[in-house]
Formats: C-alpha cells, structure tokens, sequence
C-alpha cells in the first residue's frame, strides 16, 4: 500500500489524481491533501478520501473553515500553510507527493519532499523553469525520484522506457546518447488562427477557453500565450538534457499525439492517446507498470496534423526557447515575469499583447547569476515580481 500526498488538491491535476487513485484503491491510500481557498471542495474531499491531513494556506479560509468544522473532522486533522505542506511532504509514511501547486508557491515543499527522498510526480512546470538546476542537484544526491505527469514529458518518458532506455531524468549525457530529437506538439490554444491585430483585443474570457484540454486558468492563459510550450521546452531541456536545437514543439490541433522521440536508426516513435490527464497521472503513479483502466474511446486517426508555430504571433515561445538556452537565473526571472503579467491580464489590467513586451523588458532589466540555495531564489523571485508589478504600474498606468 503505497501513501501519497497531493499538494493543490482541488486543482484540476488534484482531482484528477484523485479520481486515479479512487480506480485504483487496492494500491493506494491518501495522506494529506491540500488547498489554498477552495475549502468547500476541500471538505467535500475530506468526506470521501478521509485523508489523515488536510492543509488550508490561505488564513482568512484556513480561520473560518477551523471555526465552523474545528480543527478535526473524523480522523482528519486541519493544518495550515507551510508547516502543514511540510508535514505532508515529510512524514515517513508517505511515498508519493504529487506536485500540483500552480506556480513558484510550489517549490518549497517540492524541496522538502527530495530532502525526504519521495516520489515527486511533478505536474508543476514553474518551478522546474526557476529553480532547476538546484532541483536536478538535490534529486541527484537524493534517493527522490521525479516523474513528469505534464503530458508530454510523461509521453517521452513512456516512450523512452517501451523503448527499453534506462530511467535516468536529470542524467548529463545518458539521453543525447541514445536520442537524436525530441517533440513535443501544441494544440495551439484558443487564438492559433487570429490575426496578430486581433490579438490586442483579446479579453481572459476568450483566453482561458482551451480548445481541447480542462485546465486552470493559469495553465490556460499560458497556452493562449504560447508560454505553456516555451516553458515545456525548457522543462524538456532539464529532464531529458539534450541539446535545445533537438528539442522542438509542433502545432498539433487534435491534441492525440502528445511526444514524439526520433532514434538514431531513422526510427520516429510517437505516443497518442486522448487528452485526459488521467493518463499520464496513471502512468506514473503505477510506472513502470500500467494498471490504470480508464474510459477507452475509439480513435480517430483521420486528419492528423501537424504545423510549425507561428512564432511571429506567439513571441513568447520564443522567448522561453532562448531562455532555455542562457540558463542560470533567467527561467526565474522569465516565470516570476510572467507569473505577474498572467496574473494582472486575468484582472483585465493589462493587454494580451502587453505580455511577451513585459517579461522582455523584465529580463532586460535583471542582472543573471547562479543561484546554489533556497533562500537566495526565494529572495530573487520576491524581487522579480516586484519589480514586475513596478513595471506594470508606471508604463500601463494600472495599481
Ligand atoms: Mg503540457
């Protein structure tokens, strides 16, 4: 029986992974769950799952929600913030924490699950985008292993292993070896056919409305934005470690195919399968086994496509490929960047379009540096995003 904690349980990923794990109740049984505001879900999984923990990080719902239930309901015991995240990302009974905290907020329990050498299956993109390098080092010197549940890192990694490749993510050379190009595919998100004129009016209604994925609203922008895939490049980049020139993306409608891996042999070995996170959480929840049973719908395999992105549109794609390149600070500084600017375009306080100009200019003004512990990251993405805000409120005139 293997324990797990999820962290953003009420997130889509959350409840996904909940809904796995729920098919699969024979292998497994839930720790601690979290939330940040979303209590009345958190309640309601409190009720089915009875986990032993459930953290509440946001004060102001972790104070009313103490108030009206206390802080045991059955044998579930209320904890709140980072103390909590550290509890049900250290304890010894737990095996797996699932990563799906949207954002940086993200890291400091992901850190403390490696120091505790768990199984950390990151759907979190971000902080692998800021904080990699010292992410890569912790789980290197750790008994942690990390495996992607983002689609289509989870695709190249069900490639690689049916390939009968060795699992060595973060590894310097293992991959650039045995692999010559890796690909990942983009739907296009919701504004793949607009005009780039078009594109300054768009409202975050129309942009978080995602053509074939349920996700997030953060996620969701992110795709509209083309950063979604920029940050995918890099996380690629982090996990598998091959040169960016043979790391691409491709604009793929259907959302079916998810990766594709080219072999040294002329041998391109593709993964389908629907668009339902399901999958990949499953895959690595039960990896390397598959014993997930999910809804089988019949494939179409008519009218697959497959397209360049048009980055002309879609500069911040390729922002984050250069980015991938530079190193050091720069992906913390891109995704505290463009954490600020999602966040400030969902409040309808700046344009779609103002984006890619923001996180450029913010690079612009940061001087890179390598980072080798917590703190200084921490330090350095408080600074970023307050600068960002800065940036924001003298040249488009919001508060
Ligand atoms: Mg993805």
């Amino acid at each position: 029986m293997k324990k797990i904690s999820i962290l953003g349980s009420t997130g889509s990923i959350g409840q996904n992974t909940l809904d796995v794990m729920t098919s699969l109740n024979v292998n497994f049984s839930l720790y601690g769950i979290s939330c940040n505001d979303n209590t009345d879900l958190l309640l309601k999984q409190i009720n089915k799952y009875e986990p032993k923990i459930a953290v509440i990080t946001n004060l102001d719902k972790y104070n009313l929600f103490i108030k009206n239930h206390g802080t045991k309901l059955k044998d579930t015991e209320i904890l709140f913030g980072t103390d909590g995240l550290e509890e049900i990302c250290s304890n010894n009974d737990v095996d797996i924490v699932v990563a799906s905290i949207v954002g940086f907020e993200c890291l400091k329990p992901v850190i403390t699950a490696i120091k505790n050498n768990k199984t950390i299956l990151a759907a979190n993109k971000e902080i692998l985008v800021s904080a990699g390098d010292l992410i890569r080092d912790l789980i290197l010197k750790s008994n942690a292993l990390l495996l992607p549940i983002d689609s289509e890192h989870n695709a190249i990694l069900q490639i690689i292993l049916s390939s009968g490749l060795d699992l060595k993510i973060f590894h310097k050379d293992y991959y650039k070896s045995k692999i010559n190009k890796l690909t990942i595919t983009a739907s296009g998100g919701p504004f793949i056919d607009y005009k780039l004129s078009d594109l300054q009016k768009v409202r975050p209604k129309e942009a978080v409305r995602h053509p074939t994925w349920n996700m997030g609203d953060k996620i969701s922008i992110d795709s509209s934005t083309m950063m979604n895939k920029g940050l995918e490049i890099i996380e690629a980049k982090l996990l598998f470690n091959l040169d960016l020139s043979n790391i691409n993306a491709v604009i793929h409608r259907q959302s079916k195919v998810h990766a594709l891996v080219d072999f040294f042999d002329g041998t391109t070995i593709a993964h389908f399968s629907q668009p339902d996170m399901r999958i990949p959480i499953s895959y690595a929840l039960t990896f390397p086994d598959r014993l997930y049973r999910g809804p089988l719908k019949s494939f179409d395999f008519s009218n697959l496509t497959f397209e360049d992105i048009p980055i002309s549109k879609f500069p911040c794609y390729q922002i984050a490929r250069d980015i991938a390149e530079v190193g050091k600070n720069s992906g913390l500084i891109l995704n505290a960047a463009n954490e600020i600017s999602v966040e400030y375009f969902l409040k309808g306080m700046i344009k779609f379009t103002n984006i890619p100009n923001i996180i450029r200019d913010i690079l612009d003004r940061n001087e890179l540096c390598s980072h080798t512990n917590i703190k200084s990251i921490i330090d350095n993405d408080v600074s970023v995003r307050k600068l960002t805000k800065e940036l924001i409120n003298k040249k488009y005139g919001t508060n």
